[in-house]
């Protein structure tokens, strides 16, 4: 008989342990989620692994997340990381895809699961999908499953975390990863991809990892017809080292601007790096198709190829925390890391 194994819990936030406050919204609160657990039966079933929770102070809205809390989790789950067998990050929706993008970076050498979850509607609700979501996050996180990586998991998708995208406001399948196939389908079975699973790491549980993220600055931009140079000149100001430009289909922009032509090719010989993904939801950035691309090339600008822009702004954190030469950020940037990026 299979020994019960233990799941850390981390409560970042976020709706699932959520209640209403006096004015009628919903607000984190702690302590509750671990209650409303606790007097569950369901979460005592001993088909379950056992579980211990941790509640974050304060609990956030994840629309506050700052690297400075990807931090938190990532050292917490390093500082838990001997005495449990899976670990499981409860994180609000909003921000769960840039969570889910960034630890994959943070924990290197992991050869645990780590499920990054929440909800659309709280578990204080009569009709919700936090139980579901939890109960599933349970078994895959104290399961046999070969998962080595940091996962996000909702409703009925298991994707690779560097590859996810919440693409739904008030859907209970509001996760997608669009450039990679799911890790795991959950339907009447909890069906898991082990091809596409990332391979383990050597075998040595002490050797968990953490790269920080420190706070260098960068920044995120979408272009749309009728930008500005004066735009796009101001947010390439020092002390900015990297932007995520997103840009039309294959990558393209506005050639057609000398000023704005000339403000990224100021910006990138000033060492800024300016990496393209695409404003489409699938495919992949390809800059010799279009002189509206390959100018941008010329301006010095990098292919994102197919990352989402949630993992091109997390990569840019991650290398400007790691690396102090903007050559060797532009070079990694165009090299798939840890699956965020098609090769
Ligand atoms: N605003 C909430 C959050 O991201 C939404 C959610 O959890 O679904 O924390």
């Amino acid at each position: 008989m299979n020994m019960r194994k233990s799941v850390y819990i981390v409560y970042t936030g976020g709706t699932i342990g959520m209640k209403k406050n006096a004015q009628g919204v919903y607000e984190p609160t702690s302590g509750y989620l671990e209650a409303l657990m606790a007097e569950n039966p369901t979460f005592q079933d001993p088909q379950l692994p056992h579980y211990q929770i941790h509640d974050y102070h304060p609990l956030l809205d994840s629309s506050n997340m700052k690297p400075e809390n990807w931090m938190k989790i990532a050292n917490d789950i390093k500082d838990n990381y001997q005495e449990y067998d899976g670990f499981i990050v409860l994180h609000g929706t909003d921000t769960m895809a840039y969570t889910a993008s960034a630890l994959p970076f943070m924990l290197q050498g992991l050869n645990k699961p780590v499920i990054v979850t929440g909800s659309q509607v709280p578990l204080c609700e009569l009709r919700n999908d936090a139980q579901a979501n939890l109960v599933t996050a349970l078994m895959i996180a104290g399961g046999d499953y070969p998962i080595n990586e940091v996962c996000l998991f909702f409703g009925s998708k298991l994707l690779r975390g560097c590859r996810s995208m919440k693409l739904h406001a008030d859907s209970f399948d509001a996760f997608d990863s669009p450039n990679f196939p799911p890790l795991g389908t959950i339907g009447i079975d909890i069906k898991i991809n082990t091809k596409l699973m990332r391979r383990q790491a050597p075998v040595d549980h002490n050797k968990l990892q953490v790269h920080p993220i420190k706070e260098p600055v960068v920044a995120a931009l979408r272009l749309f017809p009728g930008i500005s140079a004066r735009v796009i000149e101001n947010i390439l100001q020092p002390p900015l080292k990297g932007l995520v430009l997103e840009a039309y289909g294959a990558g393209n922009g506005p050639d057609g601007d000398e000023a704005i032509m000339e403000a990224i090719r100021q910006a990138t010989q000033r060492g800024v790096v300016i990496v393209d993904c695409t404003q489409c939801l699938t495919g992949t950035v390809n800059l010799t198709i279009y002189k509206a691309g390959s100018a941008l090339a010329e301006a010095g600008v990098v292919s994102g190829f197919d990352m989402t822009s949630e993992a091109a702004l997390v990569k840019l954190y991650y290398l400007f925390s790691r690396y102090e030469d903007p050559k060797q950020v532009r070079d990694k940037m165009q090299q798939n890391l840890f699956g965020e990026m098609t090769c």
